[in-house]
């Protein structure tokens, strides 16, 4: 099989999972959720014309010059309904959210008036029909479909939730996920130092990045580089809805991932993609479980998780949104490249001043096994393919990993 593509890859991969079905979900727990039913208006909002200001409520025709004088006979709170008609002449004191009354047209606001003694007020401006004014059913219709199946749960849509009376809701379901790493060298986080052996950091390292999409994973440890063994521990990763195994998916005499799952009944899709870091990425199925088999290069397996298992999961949830995002930045560097594999170079972004964008600089040495190059970094910085090298200067494409939409700046300059 040959290498494939990055993007051949992600689209291989996203054609092969499917939505997972449905579950109530209580509103104080359904944060970053994603809807699986269309939540619909429950009444009119608001129900009647209503005040957009504290001020007062009168008809338009009287407030054609100013000043002009009115007579205050009624107030008028907001959850009241007024029980006076205005005439020629009159007006309500009126708050905000309260019913505009029988007769008013407009409101103009308390700071363009003026008290006078009696109940009479003095407007100082005058006023069109309509002023100020939240006309029936301005935010939603009874019946109508204000949130669709597929919404992403925000906090703005947690207030419409509640704005509909809405305490429970059906929302897909997140997959359960196992994370297992391979290999004999390894040493669990729980085990003594041994100079010998490496740290277990994958595990954990992934734990995180699932928890970072609102999965809680399922660690199922480290399998050693023996098939019987692994065979054991895969058996156990088959039951869940994605697997996550590090490590042995190479092809040295002691990977074993591949045959192994194979011989278990999963069906391969691929196992090579043209990148850096995280070529010997394996990806395949069975009815139940998607597979995916990440390098061991803790690293790349990170890099790995990013551009293809993050995109699954986040469509198994039911997302529209399934890729992180990206941005433009100015590359502060030269950087080499060898044509053939897309290259992602961790990056640390800032913002200059005077400049208007980003700019990307690299976290140091690249080198697969060299974790601090992603613990530094905020982003991932692609160099194509065909690219013979990056200038200074260049503008590049950087996929935001530091946390989602989040950035340290506001962002504005005041
Ligand atoms: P492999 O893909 O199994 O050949 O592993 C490639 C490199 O990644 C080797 O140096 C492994 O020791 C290292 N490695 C594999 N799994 C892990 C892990 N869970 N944590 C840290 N390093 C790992
Ligand atoms: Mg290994």
């Amino acid at each position: 099989m040959e290498y494939l593509q990055v993007s051949a890859a992600q689209r291989s991969i996203l054609d092969s999972v499917a939505v997972l079905d449905a579950e109530a979900v209580e509103i104080e727990k359904s944060l970053g959720r994603v809807l699986a039913e269309d939540v619909c208006a429950n009444r009119d909002l608001p129900p009647y014309d209503v005040s957009a200001m504290d001020g007062f409520a009168m008809r338009s025709a009287d407030l054609v010059k100013a000043p002009t004088i009115l007579e205050i006979i009624e107030d008028i709170r907001a959850g009241e309904m007024p029980v006076k008609t205005i005439r020629a002449g009159q007006c309500a004191r009126i708050m905000t959210g309260a019913p505009v009354p029988q007769g008013a047209d407009a409101v103009l606001k308390v700071e363009d008036t003026e008290a006078l003694s009696g109940d009479r007020v003095q407007f100082n401006v005058t006023v069109k029909s309509g002023n100020d004014i939240r006309p029936l059913g301005e935010n939603m219709r009874n019946g109508d479909v204000v949130l669709p199946t597929g919404t992403e749960i925000t906090p703005g849509v947690i207030g419409i939730l509640a704005t509909v009376k809405r305490a429970q809701m059906q929302v897909y379901r997140r997959p359960r996920v196992a994370i297992l790493s391979t290999g004999d060298e390894l040493e669990g986080l729980d085990e003594p130092v041994n100079p010998n052996k490496i740290p277990d950091a994958n595990s954990h390292a992934l734990m995180a990045q699932l928890q970072a999409l609102g999965i809680e994973p399922v660690m199922l440890g480290i399998a050693r580089d023996d098939p019987a063994e692994l065979a054991e521990y895969l058996e156990r990763g088959l039951k869940f809805d994605v697997l996550l195994v590090s490590g042995g998916t190479s092809v040295g005499v002691h990977d074993y991932v591949r045959p192994t799952v194979e011989s278990l009944g999963v069906k391969m899709k691929f196992w090579r993609v043209a990148m850096k870091p995280g070529h010997p990425m394996a990806f395949g199925t069975t009815e139940k479980t998607k597979v995916f088999g990440l390098p061991g290069n803790p690293v790349s397996s990170m890099v790995c998780f990013e551009h293809f298992v993050a995109p699954a999961l986040r469509s198994m949830m039911g997302h529209a949104r399934c890729f992180r995002r990206t941005i433009a930045a100015r590359l502060m560097h030269d950087v080499k490249h060898r044509v053939g594999r897309t290259e992602f170079i961790r990056v640390t972004l800032a913002k200059e001043k005077a400049e208007a964008g980003h700019t990307a600089t690299s976290t140091g040495s690249q080198g697969s096994g060299i974790l601090l190059s992603m613990a530094r970094a905020d982003g991932l910085m692609t160099v194509p393919a065909e690219s013979s090298g990056l200038s200074a200067g260049a503008v590049v494409t950087v996929l935001l990993i530091d946390g989602t939409e989040f950035q340290l700046e506001a962002g504005f300059e005041e």
